[in-house]
């Protein structure tokens, strides 16, 4: 009997501790965190991290994926909104679908951070997070040129182009810096679009989705390349890499009498980590999520306590309706050669064990 008053008391103590702990961690409110989908990895470490961050500031937060359907992204947010949150930390499916509910936004005081896309079409948010999203497209396409040896002046080589989703401006970014490296050599004629496929309406790959990718491939493979070998796949994620990998791999490629193509991606999934490893994907771009996430929790956290918001770029992102202050993170190449320095050794983003 006597143990079991100590037990309720300790349980009514442990409340109460439990209670006064939570009060104390909502004083400063609660953050929603508005993310696209679980389909890619990278969302759902970028989820956590926030929440994490975010725990460390003394904020409660509400943490939402809208499966890459824009109208229930956008009901997400209203929801969030209703119960009270403080502030907002959009990664929009459809960056231009956002302008009615961030003027309700701005007119109950919330602050908004949009993160790693951007948001169009509004002024009523004030400050953007992200990777240098050109310098992103940069290194894929120099990865093409290296690996295809473009400067030595080798080639004509056979190259396609897999874009991401037109909603989100990112996939345009890019483009513009995987262009600006590949362009030169499409027009000298050392790089060569079989299809002739070329304009971002074109190799665009609604949602990133790697199946949407697999499919095209299947059909450019078929109608272009059954009798001529493809050389190179600008492949602007992991998503997509995956799905052009297995369409190639389906019409024999990487059995050892066809190479597998030079392929590049972002993200640095731990199957596409793999598959550089195993020789069929060519490389990757790290994004180092965690920063991210830690940039965007203190970005919210200055805001909301009137303190500087730290930005590095005032001049890049123009989103229709301003210029918006944006902190910019640094990308990084990953291939075969460097994968364990940067993943493993430099940053302990994975371990060892993971990636074999
Ligand atoms: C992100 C990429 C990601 C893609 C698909 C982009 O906005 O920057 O890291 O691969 O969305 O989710």
């Amino acid at each position: 009997m006597h143990t079991i008053i100590k037990f309720a008391a300790a349980v009514v103590m442990g409340l109460a501790i439990g209670a006064c702990s939570k009060n104390e961690s909502s004083e400063k409110g609660t953050i929603g965190i508005a993310m696209p989908s679980k389909a890619e990895a990278r969302w759902v470490s970028d989820g956590s991290n926030i929440v994490d961050a975010l725990k460390k500031l003394g904020y409660d937060t509400d943490l939402q994926y809208a499966q890459y359907e824009a109208p229930t992204q956008l009901s997400q947010i209203e929801n969030m909104m209703v119960k009270g949150v403080k502030g907002l930390i959009i990664a929009p499916i459809d960056g231009t679908t956002m302008a009615d509910v961030l003027k309700q936004a701005r007119e109950k005081g919330i602050k908004v951070i949009s993160y790693d896309r951007l948001i169009r079409n509004s002024k009523d948010f004030d400050y953007y997070v992200t990777f240098d999203n050109y310098r992103t497209g940069v290194l894929q396409g120099e990865s093409i040129v290296d690996a295809l040896q473009l400067k030595q002046g080798k080639g004509p080589f056979n190259l396609e182009i897999f874009a991401g989703s037109t909603d989100d401006n990112n996939a345009h970014v890019v483009y513009s810096g995987v262009m600006s490296q590949i362009k030169p050599y499409i027009d000298s004629g050392k790089l060569v679009v079989r299809s002739g496929q070329q304009a971002m309406d074109k190799v665009a790959t609604l949602n990133w989705d790697g199946g949407l990718a697999q499919a095209r491939m299947d059909n450019l493979l078929s109608a272009f390349y059954s009798s001529a070998h493809l050389d190179a796949v600008l492949a602007m994620n992991d998503q997509i890499a995956n799905g052009v990998v297995s369409s190639l791999r389906g019409v024999g490629y990487g059995n050892g009498r066809s190479a597998m193509p030079i392929v590049t991606g972002q993200d640095a999934e731990i199957s596409s980590i793999k598959s550089i490893i195993h020789g069929a994907q060519t490389s990757t771009i790290f994004k180092d999520t965690r920063a991210l996430a830690e940039a965007a929790a203190q970005m919210i956290d200055a805001e909301l306590s009137g303190k500087t918001v730290t930005v590095n770029d005032t001049t890049s992102y123009d989103n229709g309706s301003m210029i918006v202050p944006t902190q910019l993170l640094t990308p990084q190449l990953v291939d075969s050669k460097n994968w364990q320095k940067v993943l493993v050794d430099d940053t302990r983003f994975y371990t060892l064990e993971q990636l074999h």
